[in-house]
């Protein structure tokens, strides 16, 4: 099945009760038996609710995966793949993580003596000078948030075999509908699918995806041991946001071009952060292992001036400021204080996150629109 029928029909089956085309929202914690231990394969609904079930199957085929599972939120599915991991285990990962990744690695996991090593993983083979016996994850991010530097997963999936550890990847920026990170020899793709997934800012949930049945075994007894498991109606929610999905993101790619366009020939406007650049440094891998190149863009104006990027910040119409992407509408982002306050200072600085940097996430809008909001925006 091609990708836009596995949107809408993947792992939904009319209701078996009613032949409602649509999945019930099945809002209950639990479910009858017949006698002890004799149910229909559901029991309690934190183990499995028949909504979620759905929803877990659709996210599994969009990734190509054997299996999926549906979190609470995107931080709650990262969280169960650390726990995979024991005291003196280390883990590699990106420089330019998510925010709420890079704190929970740090001010979480490290106090449960995990070691985390941050490196430029722009350059794979940079993983070679930190990898040990002691290396049993390496969690990469691409394009990485905010400044949209592209990790080679082919490169660094050969990396992982070779040394016997498990290659996570955070496929969020890009969806299932850009990039299939399995193909390319992950052994568990992330999402937070509160972005592009879910599309339209009105649920958190996070999902994994995995083949080996092994690591299912293992994940799917931490999801249900500590319970960062999502409600029936969000698993709703979005299954019905997935319907749309390839429609959104073909839109959001064709935005996401005009407007990279129109702010790097801006006279206020210096560096522009988007992998369909020609001379975007990781563009020939990008286009390797990408359809598209999606609609996040982060910019960095002229002037330096924070008070200059607050101001573009508060006088667009069209985008909202707000943190979050993927929605159907824009949304513009001061990642220093917003999604990135929690990285200290000097690591924002080093991996470029100034104080006027700006990014945002291109909705489905009019073009012209947009447009005409950055133009009077940027003055
Ligand atoms: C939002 C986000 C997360 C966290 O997901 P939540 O659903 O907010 O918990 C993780 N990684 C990336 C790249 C994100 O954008």
């Amino acid at each position: 099945m091609k990708f836009a029928t596995k949107a809408l029909h993947a792992g939904v089956e009319p209701d078996p009760t009613t032949g409602a085309i649509m999945t019930p929202i099945y809002q209950t914690s639990t479910f009858v038996q017949a006698s002890p231990g004799n149910h229909k394969g559901y029991a309690y609904a934190r183990g499995k609710n028949p909504t979620r079930n759905q929803l877990e199957k659709n996210i599994a085929a969009l990734e190509n995966a054997k299996y999926g599972l549906c979190f609470s939120s995107g931080m709650g599915a990262a969280d169960a793949v650390i726990k995979l991991l024991r005291p003196g285990d280390e883990v590699i990962t990106g420089d330019d993580l998510y925010g709420g990744t890079y704190r929970m690695f740090t001010k979480v996991f490290a106090h449960y003596g995990i070691k985390f090593h941050f490196i430029n993983l722009a350059d794979a083979n940079n993983i070679s000078k930190y990898i040990s016996e002691k290396t049993k994850l390496i969690w990469v991010e691409t394009p990485t948030n905010p400044t949209m530097q592209i990790v080679d997963i082919q490169a660094c999936s050969a990396i992982a075999k070779k040394h016997g550890c498990t290659l996570a990847v955070d496929n969020t920026f890009a969806s299932p509908y850009l990039q299939n990170p399995m193909e390319l020899g992950a052994d568990i793709v992330m999402h937070s699918v509160t972005k592009y997934l879910g599309g339209h800012s009105d649920v958190i949930m996070g999902a994994l995806c995995m083949n080996d049945d092994k690591l299912y075994e293992q994940l799917a007894f931490i999801h249900n041991s500590c319970g960062a498991t999502p409600g029936p109606m969000d698993s709703f929610l979005v299954l019905r946001g997935i319907k749309t999905l390839h429609l959104r993101m073909e839109r959001h790619c064709f935005n996401g071009r005009k407007v990279a366009e129109f702010l790097k020939s801006h006279p206020k406007v210096d560096k522009v952060y988007w992998p369909g650049f020609t001379d975007h440094p990781n563009h020939e891998i990008a286009k390797k292992q990408m359809r598209d190149f999606g609609g996040m863009i982060s910019f960095d104006i002229k002037s330096r001036k924070k008070e200059d990027a607050f101001k573009i910040a508060s006088s667009v119409k069209v985008f909202s400021l707000a943190e979050s992407l993927g929605g159907v509408e824009s949304l513009i982002n001061h990642p220093a204080t917003m999604t990135h306050a929690s990285v200290p200072a000097k690591e924002r600085a080093r991996v470029g996150v100034t104080d006027s940097l700006l990014r945002l996430s291109v909705g489905v809008e009019d073009i012209d629109d947009l447009l005409e909001d950055l133009k009077q925006a940027l003055g």
